[in-house]
């Protein structure tokens, strides 16, 4: 019987809102750690997410302490050899990927992750709304009431309630006023291994194979591209088939599901943790998508997570400490090609030069999919 079928209202010791990545990696550690575990999902998975389904070789460390890597191996996926940049003028430039970059539908990769969350004791109810969460540490769904005795963790992604309610919004311009749109596609039989960014005036395409039939492609443009988004044809059209190298790659703008839109993507780092509140994943920091890490982000904040509830007497501030050096690392790049990924003048004249600096390029991809230097 669910728990918000009862009038006495339930507890546990660590209660989750939102069973994506980072939600259901949180819940599952800390079962590990002996914790009673709730974990409340607006949706019924499988559920579709808009992603570029690019999976950072650095997630399968965290996967495999899990538990869970084996699960996510056995699922339809493709693997990444390199990934290029092409300017609409001025060439391509790529950089070869050495380990275990992969592609894998959001879909799957989540219901795996969920479904190993459920494997691992956590109690979890699909179909739940958290609409607040108080300072005395309740949970009100759209079903019941719930208290968490030791923690609440915010998963619920980047327009979190938890982080909301809980006062841990830090104010932002909302990012760029770009907007992505995302559907999967037949995939021509010459894409080959390759994540593939193609450039335009106004924003990026990303396109990448998933498996034998189908491709992602993540269009993000500004609010004239975004006009188009109801006739797929056309916001091809406007936006990425300004770049010939797309244009040859012959995709059919016939999209296998309806596209779906994200949007802001980018925004600073929320409040990480107040009175017994931790956020985890887009809840915490949501970083512009094109480096493909916001998975890894998801399920390293929540591993960090359970060590600090789990083993620490001062948990919020060691979060904070661990959060805030994970971005440092690993956000630089990103921060970095942010700039150059909206300016395809820019990106025109120094994508030659990269390319006749291999040093540099490696250099660069390294510091997105190079093995983290961690810090516990
Ligand atoms: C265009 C685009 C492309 C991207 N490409 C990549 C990529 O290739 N690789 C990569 O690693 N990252 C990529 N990202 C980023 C990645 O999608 C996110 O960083 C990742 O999904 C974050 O996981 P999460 O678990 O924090 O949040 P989410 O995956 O958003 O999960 C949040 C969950 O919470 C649930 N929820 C929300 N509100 C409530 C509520 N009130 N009550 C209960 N449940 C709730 C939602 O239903 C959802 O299931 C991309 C993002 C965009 C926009």
């Amino acid at each position: 019987m669910p728990a918000s079928s009862s009038l006495v209202m339930s507890d546990f010791d660590v209660i989750v809102v939102g069973g994506g990545p980072a939600g259901a990696t949180a819940a599952a550690f800390c079962t590990q750690r002996r914790l009673r575990v709730a974990l409340f999902e607006h949706t019924r998975f499988p559920r579709h997410k808009v992603c570029g389904d690019v999976v950072n070789p650095n997630c399968w460390p965290v996967l495999e302490k899990l538990g869970a890597a084996e699960r996510v191996r056995a699922l339809p996926r493709h693997e990444i050899e390199a990934a290029s940049f092409a300017a609409p003028t001025g060439g391509v430039l790529t950089v070869p990927i050495t380990r275990g970059a992969t592609a894998i539908r959001r879909s799957l990769f989540d219901q795996a992750l969920l479904e190993h969350a459920r494997s691992c004791g956590v109690e979890v109810f699909e179909n739940e709304t958290v609409h607040e969460v108080t300072s005395e540490r309740r949970v009100i769904t759209s079903l019941g009431r719930y208290q968490a005795r030791t923690a609440i963790i915010g998963a619920d992604g980047r327009h979190s309630v938890t982080a909301r309610s809980a006062g841990l919004v830090r104010k932002s311009s909302g990012g760029n006023g770009h907007i992505a749109f995302q559907a999967h596609f037949r995939a021509p039989a010459a894409l080959d291994g390759r994540v593939q960014l193609h450039l335009f005036h106004g924003g990026y395409c990303g396109v990448v194979r998933v498996d034998a039939e189908r491709a992602n492609l993540c269009i993000v443009t500004d609010r004239r591209g975004a006009l188009f988004h109801n006739d797929c044809e056309a916001l091809f059209t406007h936006t990425v088939r300004q770049n010939p190298h797309f244009r040859n790659l012959g995709i059919d703008p016939e999209p296998l599901e309806p596209l779906q839109s994200a949007h802001p993507l980018r925004r600073p780092m929320n409040v990480p943790a107040r009175n017994g509140v931790f956020l985890v994943g887009d809840a915490l920091r949501v970083m512009e998508p094109f480096t493909g890490q916001g998975i890894l982000f998801a399920l390293r904040t929540a591993e960090i997570v359970a060590e600090s509830i789990g083993s620490s007497l001062q948990p919020e501030r060691n979060y904070i400490a661990d959060v805030t050096t994970l971005y440092r690392q690993r956000g630089r790049t990103n921060e970095w090609l942010r700039r150059l990924m909206y300016c395809e003048r820019a990106a025109r004249a120094i994508i030659p030069l990269v390319r006749r600096m291999p040093g540099l390029a490696r250099w660069l991809a390294d510091n997105v999919l190079g093995e983290e230097r961690r810090f516990r």
